[in-house]
């Protein structure tokens, strides 16, 4: 049960990412596997309905031939882009002309169907608007275009004949579903087979692309605001937030501090351990960050390469060196390991305190205490009243 369970949810890892990446094959894989299941079930009904006199009696035999004449070829189709697609369902190569080929078959097969069993009153209906939106989730517009043109003339040229009266709604029955009377109890069982199916697809396909749309705009809106390597917040972000602390500032009349931390000789970590070493520990300062601020009230955040900066609301000078000292003494203490060798690292803290308006000149300000702090000697805080 649980290796049912994994597997399941291996599955749908899969189909997310076949999707995130819209490959082509895969979709071709998806989509053919699918139709020649459905297929076969119609299929299965057609040649019944052919060899049963009773069942056989509901349908208008020249358009049953037909149907099932049609339906072969589908068969023999789907069977054929799924032997091919299959086996290379991995390759990133995009076969356009298959893709193609497959998806205006498969939406105009679904019409021919839809309009032949009657959309209404039938699970086609729901199976057409099922195939329009995977079709819309999986494949690029373009290679859609065909298939809905020809669906949509498909389904008012159906509309048009019915008004004119020069065909029957659902020509392929003798007697019309819409007049509400069971069919047959076997075609009854039939039909609510497929209906069900689809339903529980389609609904099972929505409800997991929802999911998807959902994961994918919050990684979006993740990766416009936080730095992927250390889970801070960017420079972007931050200056916005800084901007908005100063404004409310205004208000209240109590500073804060920015500081602005860099690592010491960072390039002779690299240098020295290899730069998964030095990417261990940004990762280190990240998490010491946090947890040596106040959350949510202060905002650490990643400034770019070995660089960081930490707004301190409503934190006075003596305050924010606390912090800063804090900060210098946890990154001092912590010992790196890499490759069997240990080492570690200090950090140079400049700190501003502003009651200004402006969030450049408090940074400008911190950041110069940054410089005397490394032309001191390094390992150490300056701070500092700006204007
Ligand atoms: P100083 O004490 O004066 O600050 O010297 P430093 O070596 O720390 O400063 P410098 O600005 O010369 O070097 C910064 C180095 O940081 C250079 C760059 O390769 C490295 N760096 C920038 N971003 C990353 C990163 O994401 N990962 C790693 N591992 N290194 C980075
Ligand atoms: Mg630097
Ligand atoms: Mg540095």
């Amino acid at each position: 049960m649980e290796r049912l369970g994994r597997g399941f949810r291996r599955s749908l890892k899969w189909l997310e990412i076949q999707l995130r990446q819209r490959n082509t094959t895969a979709g071709c894989v998806f989509v053919s596997l699918i139709a020649l299941f459905v297929t076969a079930l119609i299929w299965t009904m057609l040649v019944w309905a052919l060899l049963d006199a009773e069942a056989g009696a509901l349908f208008h035999a020249p358009v049953l031939t037909g149907m099932l004449a049609y339906t072969s070829v589908s068969l023999l189709f789907y069977a054929g882009v799924a032997t091919f697609s299959v086996p290379r369902y991995r390759s990133e190569r995009p076969r356009l002309w298959l893709t193609y080929a497959l998806v205006t078959w498969q939406l105009t097969s679904t019409t021919i169907a839809a309009i032949a069993f009657g959309a209404k009153d039938t699970p086609f209906g729901v199976m057409l608007l099922a195939s329009f939106a995977l079709a819309r989730c999986w494949f690029p517009m373009r290679i859609l275009w065909p298939g809905l043109i020809a669906s949509a003339a498909m389904i008012v040229g159906a509309e048009v004949l019915a008004q004119q009266g020069l065909m029957p709604y659902a020509p392929l029955f003798l007697r019309p579903v819409e007049t509400g009377q069971p069919l047959h109890p076997w075609l009854d069982i039939w039909m609510q087979v497929i209906y069900d199916l689809t339903v529980l697809f389609y609904s099972g396909l929505m409800f997991f692309l929802f999911g998807l749309m959902d994961r994918h705009t919050r990684d979006l809106a993740d990766m416009t605001r936080i730095d992927a390597l250390t889970g801070l917040l960017n420079r972007a972000t931050f200056m916005r937030q800084f901007e908005e602390e100063l404004c409310k500032q205004q208000r209240t009349r109590r500073p804060c501090c920015v500081l602005m931390c860099d690592v010491d000789h960072f390039k002779k970590v690299n240098d020295s351990y290899g730069h998964p070493a030095g990417d261990l520990v940004l990762v280190k300062m990240g998490t010491l960050l946090k947890s040596a601020t106040r959350f949510p009230v202060d905002v650490p955040a990643r400034f770019g390469g070995e660089e960081f900066a930490v707004l301190l609301p409503e934190t006075d000078l003596d305050a924010a060196l606390v912090v800063a000292d804090r900060i210098a003494a946890q990154l001092r203490g912590q010992v790196f390991e890499s490759d069997g060798q240990r080492f570690s690292v200090t950090i140079s803290i400049g700190v501003a305190q502003t009651l200004a308006a402006d969030a450049e000149q408090a940074l400008r300000a911190a950041d110069a205490n940054l410089y005397q702090a490394k032309h001191a000697g390094r390992d150490r805080v300056v701070a500092s009243v700006a204007a």
